[in-house]
């Protein structure tokens, strides 16, 4: 494991058993196949995709919320260091208060029954965190100013909230139990684009003030490009490019990265006539294609494609892909 790193993962993989198909033939979901990753601490790492890529099911093994089928996974914040995969009830208790999940929807995650400081409150209360009820209540004040709510709002119930303020009350509750890494799920994808930039800016300062290390997960490369300094890119399971978020914009070297990047004219206003599309659809995780998962849609896919699966090769400067052609295609 790199000792740069906070979360280490190798050759991860994450299979679920599907209902159906009859005895003997129950379909295999592979959401997360072979995924080597390193988040360095402090690092606001971003993970992209379609819908069905498999980065909702990464981003819950990272935080021991699904079982694990294959492979290492580490943690190490220099105070605790974690083997994931093989991670013990009370450890994984432990564990629970470093690592958190901020929740997609801001209107489905709170309760509606709850007041604010009852719902930021919990999570101190399940894990034990804290020994007295003035102790919880400054722990919630404290987190809820980070987050830029104020005393009035912890007496009031979420119904009485606009989107951008409940995805605050969100964060105010994965954040007080003073986590080091945070998952945040397509945090910013319910809400109106007005509202996004906001909620982001809010994220990043959090994220420098408490030196956090946030998975920030979205179908949204222009938000990615907006917040994250590393990325990763996923199809059907597998990263097919990693690279500085800078050097991705820059120079992607995958025919599925530059795709999802055409969809961003605004990005790249001089490439009107490189444009890729994507064409289809993502082929089911429970029968990818052989060879190169990306092979159904790709433009270029050759004979060598259909037959070998090409790895994640290490490129320079920390820029990874896994294309049979990358260096014909950008020549
Ligand atoms: Fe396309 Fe072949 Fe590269 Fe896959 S390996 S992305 S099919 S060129």
């Amino acid at each position: 494991m790199s000792r740069k790193s906070l979360i280490s993962v190798r050759d991860l993989s994450v299979h679920f058993g599907l209902r159906g198909g009859g005895f003997g033939k129950r379909p295999v979901v592979r959401a997360v196949e072979g995924v080597d990753m390193d988040i360095a601490p402090g690092s606001f790492f971003g993970l992209v995709g379609e819908s069905g890529s498999g980065k909702t099911t990464l981003g819950r093994a990272l935080l021991r919320a699904v079982p694990i089928t294959r492979g290492d996974l580490k943690y190490d914040d220099g105070e605790k260091q974690y083997d994931l995969a093989k991670i013990s009830k009370n450890e994984l208790k432990d564990y629970r208060s470093r690592a958190q999940l901020i929740f997609q929807d801001p209107y489905a995650a709170l309760s509606p029954r709850m007041t604010v400081r009852d719902i930021i409150a919990e999570p101190l209360e399940v894990m034990g965190l804290t020994r007295s009820r003035e102790e919880t209540d400054e722990r919630v004040r404290e987190i809820a100013a980070k987050c830029r709510l104020n005393l009035e709002h912890l007496r009031r119930f979420p119904h009485a909230f606009s989107g951008g303020q409940r995805q605050r009350i969100s964060i105010a509750r994965a954040l007080v139990s003073g986590p080091r890494f945070v998952v945040a799920d397509e945090s910013v994808a319910a809400l109106d684009v007005s509202i996004q930039a906001d909620v982001l800016n809010l994220l990043k300062a959090i994220q420098q003030e408490m030196g956090l290390t946030f998975l920030f997960i979205s179908h949204d490369l222009s938000v990615v490009a907006h917040i994250c300094s590393q990325v990763a890119v996923m199809y059907l399971g597998r990263l097919v490019e990693t690279a500085p978020t800078r050097q991705l914009f820059a120079g992607p070297k995958h025919p599925y990265t530059r795709a999802l990047l055409s969809a961003i004219p605004s990005l790249d206003p001089d490439d009107g006539g490189k444009v890729q599309k994507l064409e289809g659809e993502i082929p089911s995780p429970t029968n990818p294609p052989p060879g190169c998962k990306f092979q159904t849609r790709c433009p270029h896919a050759t004979d060598i494609c259909r037959k070998e699966e090409p790895r994640l090769e290490a490129g320079e400067n920390n820029h990874n892909v896994a294309c049979h052609l990358w260096k014909e295609l950008m020549g």
